[in-house]
């Protein structure tokens, strides 16, 4: 009987801040990182889960002490019982009696639940031989409820409902995944807009983006509204009036500044407006959203649990989802988000950049497209070529779209030289830092 061994954690940091990439509105500096863990057994088939939650800097080392903390949760459970029943393991994690105080199902805690989730599942898909939106897209109905804690979803969501909208998606999708594997899943690219970037940057990285295929781009704003005006005029101009263009608040604003300032930029014709306010403000998201119709509303990447999106989307308050791959824990609550979306109507289209969260998200909208929703219409997933080049499969993007990912497994494994020279501190690379710095 094979059982998990070894929780191995790294604070792997990356020192973006230096060139400005990631830049927005709140986040004027982010180093990005992953605390990043490995989960080993005793199968002896050489197979390891890799997860990580993704921060931006300083805290990372408490993230990976809470990844820490589940060490005893996850080490000498038998293996095949674990992965024969995922919806209870992810029970295990979340409804600790004591790890639970420190939320409930929100923050640093339940991050770090996502990020060992995420892992369990991409050892259970490099089991499977598959990739991870492949393994879910290929389980019955019934397996994948069983994988969702409905537990205050139920007035929302009943088990019966999510097992209707899944059955409803069964037909045609052999033909999906054929069509999914020929063209991909459609992207947008935030990569022109961030906050640090100079003009004549913004408008070459706008044309840059047209010629490489890409539909939609985002410009981030807040900071200074006569700046916002004249960057989104540039990127207009760059593009033309057939690329959608979204803007990215990153929660800077009070709700009338949000109005104010939404009106103001209106006129270059908006696709959404992104994380306008406080990411748990449900009622502020709605006046929004109700005073800038038909301008969309679109939040997630920071939206902490099921509990949260499921009162925005009874609110009105989102007409746009952008589920994250580690911000909630892992895929069981992912995929009880993505049925939630289907229920009421309202097209997923995922936060991603940071580190990985590329490589991450796509199996999640892969899965719906096949499973869920069965649709891509008026669904883009976040693409930033950043740091992809740190991951043993990184994310293919062509014609504006992630190619889907064949290798099994979660697409979340980092070389091994990265996890090295990355560690924080000590690390080559901040060693190297130092001593230039000093
Ligand atoms: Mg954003």
């Amino acid at each position: 009987m094979a059982r998990f061994t070894e929780l191995e954690t790294y604070d792997v940091r990356f020192p973006t801040s230096l060139d400005l990439d990631g830049s927005d509105a709140m986040n004027t500096d982010p180093d990005y990182s992953a605390a990043y863990l490995i989960l080993r057994t005793d199968a002896g088939d050489g197979l390891e889960g890799h997860g990580f939650a993704f921060t931006i800097g300083r805290g990372n080392d408490v993230q990976t002490a809470a990844i820490e903390a589940l060490r005893d949760h996850v080490v000498g459970l038998d293996l095949e019982a674990t992965l024969g029943d995922l919806g209870g393991f992810w029970k295990s994690l979340v409804h600790d009696s004591q790890l639970r105080w420190l939320g409930p199902e929100k923050g640093v805690m339940h991050m770090a639940i996502g990020a060992v989730v995420n892992a369990v599942w991409d050892l259970a898909a490099k089991r499977a031989g598959v990739p991870v939106w492949k393994l879910l897209a290929d389980m019955t109905p019934e397996q994948i409820v069983g994988l969702i804690d409905f537990r205050y979803l139920t007035d929302a969501l009943t088990p019966d409902e999510a097992l209707a909208i899944l059955r409803k998606a069964e037909p045609g999708r052999a033909e999906r995944e054929a069509l999914l594997l020929e063209r991909g899943y459609p992207a947008y690219t935030t990569t022109p807009g961030w906050l640090g970037y100079d003009d004549a940057k913004l408008v070459r990285l706008c044309h840059e983006a047209v010629a490489e295929g890409f539909t939609q781009i985002k410009l981030k704003v807040g900071a200074d509204l006569d700046d916002d005006i004249r960057r989104m005029r540039l990127a207009r101009e760059a593009v033309g009036p057939d690329i959608r263009i979204a803007i990215d608040a990153n929660q800077r604003w009070d709700v009338p500044d949000a109005i104010r300032w939404i009106e103001a930029l209106a006129p270059y014709d908006v696709w959404w407006v992104e994380e306008p306010t406080s990411p748990d403000d449900v009622l502020g998201h709605a006046t929004i959203a109700k005073a800038i119709a038909p301008t969309r509303v679109a939040t997630g990447e920071h939206v902490q649990n099921r509990v949260v999106f499921k009162q925005m989307l009874q609110a009105g308050a989102l007409a746009v989802l952008q589920l994250d791959s580690a911000r909630v824990a892992g895929v069981n609550e992912n995929v009880a988000i993505l049925l939630l979306a289907a229920k009421f109507g309202v097209p997923v289209c995922p936060h991603a950049g940071g580190v990985g969260l590329c490589e991450l998200v796509q199996h999640l909208s892969m899965f719906d497209y096949l499973a869920v929703s069965g649709s891509v219409e008026d669904r883009v997933i976040e693409y930033v070529d950043h740091l992809h080049e740190h991951f043993l499969d990184p994310v293919v993007i062509r014609a504006g779209h992630y190619v889907a990912p064949v290798k099994p497994g979660f697409g979340a494994e980092m070389d091994v030289e990265t996890l090295t020279d990355f560690r924080f501190p000590g690390g080559k690379i901040w060693n190297d830092l130092t001593k230039e710095n000093q």
